[in-house]
């Protein structure tokens, strides 16, 4: 089994081919603008895959400064271009419409699709070393072997790689494709439901939870509320139509870095409590982010205004926002890895419901305490831990129903058919797969087949 992964790698580039991999960036950028002129400016039809790559080899035969960007970084343009409008008529993705992309909000990118015109070697212990097209040679720090480079490391291949450019500078994305093990053993770990808390921190089924401290230091917050203050300072400041002053500009590279620097502790957190939980449960149960946060959000303000809202402002929102989507990928495949699962349910009033009784009011919950009001079961706890089980149990039934607890089947996959196909074909043609529960029942009523 073929498994896709990335892996991203600082650059170590000099001024000049930081310049270089600038302009490829601002070429590429200028290319998609054009693509989406001429892709979308007639109103009756969208151009054709063939009229848009001919658009491109025109360009760059007619612009000189399209040569910049390498032939191959022009074409994943075009590809990375088609794809966002597939998946933005795919209704499963949450893509928005394509858009020109503009100078200062667009992130630098240009791809080298072709993984053997990177020549990817290891130099030393801490080094590797890849070439970029018109770059030149370049020396990455490598952190984690990768496949089918060095003796003893992971079977597979790379298969291309992205350059992004962040607040800290340039990086390299590796794409590889590694081979897994087809059968995989079945996790012996328990069930568990994850409930997210006020802020990012976890709470556990099991009553346990996963927290972290601020991001920032509270030097670098003050340090980023002073920058916020100044930058509000220069834009007040600044003539329209007139270009953002070199002060301006250095101001919200300041801000993006101390941004950068907080998200990375974020990840950073994410992927170690997401591995920790991987390995130590099967099933995970979690929130079905698509249902469940505009019922969030509404009950923030009328349940208890100003409450949650206050805490998820400044920082901490932009980065909340994201974080709980990240950490539901990342478990999505650590768990896949070792033999368990992801389940994903609609919890709405999770926060509000007694687990242990049922009992549901919003009254019983005061902040962070939930003390149940049925005078039969009066159980207190820790809010989210009460809705942490709800997420649990509002999952048992799936689970239990699909008969096949902590083994490696995906969520998705149909029950087995097999055992049932002399059965149904002879007594019970009405009988239906479709239901969740049904299976486990009928499994338990089947003659012997002998
Ligand atoms: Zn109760």
């Amino acid at each position: 089994m073929k498994q896709a992964r990335a892996h991203v790698a600082r650059l170590e580039l000099s001024a000049a081919q930081v310049a270089v991999l600038d302009g490829q960036a601002h070429t590429a950028r200028a290319l998609w603008n054009l693509l989406h002129e001429y892709f979308t400016f007639r109103q009756d039809r969208y151009a054709t895959l063939k009229e848009c790559d001919e658009a491109i080899r025109a360009a760059r035969r007619e612009i000189a400064w399209m040569g910049r960007l390498p032939a191959q970084a022009a074409q994943a343009v075009l590809k990375t271009y088609r794809q966002a409008w597939a998946n933005f008529y795919n209704s499963d993705h949450p893509a928005k419409r394509p858009t020109f992309k503009a100078r200062l909000r667009s992130r630098p990118a240009v791809d080298v699709p072709q993984a053997r015109d990177l020549r990817v070697k290891r130099i030393n212990r801490r080094w590797g070393a890849v070439n970029l097209p018109k770059a030149g040679r370049v020396r990455f720090r490598w952190t984690k072997d990768l496949p089918g480079i060095t003796k003893g490391g992971p079977a597979g291949r790379i298969t291309g790689a992205r350059l992004v450019k962040d607040a800290f500078g340039w990086q390299i994305v590796f794409r590889t494709e590694t081979m897994a093990a087809t059968v995989m053993a079945a996790h012996p770990g328990p069930t568990v439901g994850i409930d997210r808390g006020i802020t990012v921190a976890l709470a556990l089924s099991d009553e346990s939870v996963r927290e972290h401290g601020p991001w920032l230091t509270s030097g670098k917050r003050e340090h980023l509320r002073r920058l916020e203050k100044k930058s509000a300072r220069q834009r007040a400041a600044h003539t329209p139509d007139q270009p953002v002053s070199h002060r301006l500009t250095r101001t919200y590279d300041q801000m993006a870095r101390l941004r950068a620097t907080a998200k990375r502790r974020a990840v950073d957190w994410q992927h170690q409590t997401t591995t920790e939980l991987a390995d130590t449960f099967s099933v995970v149960v979690v929130e079905d982010l698509k249902i469940t946060n505009m019922l969030r959000s509404a009950k923030g303000t009328i349940e208890q205004p100003g409450r949650k809202v206050r805490q998820k402002a400044g920082l901490n929102r932009a980065i909340t926002g994201e974080a709980w989507g990240r950490t539901v990928t990342l478990l999505e495949y650590k768990t896949r890895d070792r033999g368990g699962r992801v389940v994903k349910v609609p919890t709405p009033g999770t926060s509000q419901t007694c687990h242990r009784c049922g009992h549901r009011d919003p009254a019983c919950r005061d902040g962070t305490r939930f003390s149940c009001a049925a005078p039969t079961c009066g159980w207190t706890g820790h809010a989210d831990t009460n809705a942490a089980i709800n997420i649990r149990n509002a999952a048992g039934t799936v689970v239990s129903g699909r008969g096949d607890l902590g083994t490696a089947r995906s969520a998705k996959r149909q029950p087995p058919r097999a055992p049932l196909s002399g059965y149904a074909t002879g007594q019970s043609p009405a009988f239906s797969w479709g239901g969740v529960q049904s299976p486990c029942v009928a499994r338990n009523d089947l003659p012997d087949q002998g």
